[in-house]
């Protein structure tokens, strides 16, 4: 069941991720809240608490959140870098939260 005001959703039920504009947009606001806030990891079994509720969630796509507010990575982001391997998804960072307040620490 959808939040009221949000997402769009497709025929088959399936969330629709914010537009490219809105996603630069959120990952500004997001960038902006890490510098002011601090970006420090979460402790792992509040990642854990975290992802499970993500799990179950129905804006939840794959590994992102389809929240017209969010469209985040959720769990470790993927990347093809030799070393790094990965970037932190949102429910890494100690300072951020549920778009509709799932979780929050
Ligand atoms: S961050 Fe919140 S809205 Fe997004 S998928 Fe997770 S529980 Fe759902």
């Amino acid at each position: 069941m959808p939040c009221p005001g949000c997402p769009k959703v497709k025929a088959d039920n399936h969330p629709v991720m914010p537009s490219l504009g809105k996603l630069a947009w959120n990952f500004m606001g997001s960038m902006r809240r890490l510098v002011l806030e601090g970006a420090g990891h979460a402790p792992v079994e509040e990642v854990q608490r975290r992802l499970k509720i993500c799990e179950s969630c129905e804006l939840r796509v794959d590994n992102r959140c389809s929240h017209p507010d969010c469209g985040c990575y959720l769990d470790m982001i993927p990347l093809s870098v030799p070393l790094i391997g990965g970037a932190p998804g949102r429910a890494q960072y100690e300072n951020m939260d549920c778009p509709i307040g799932k979780w929050k620490l």
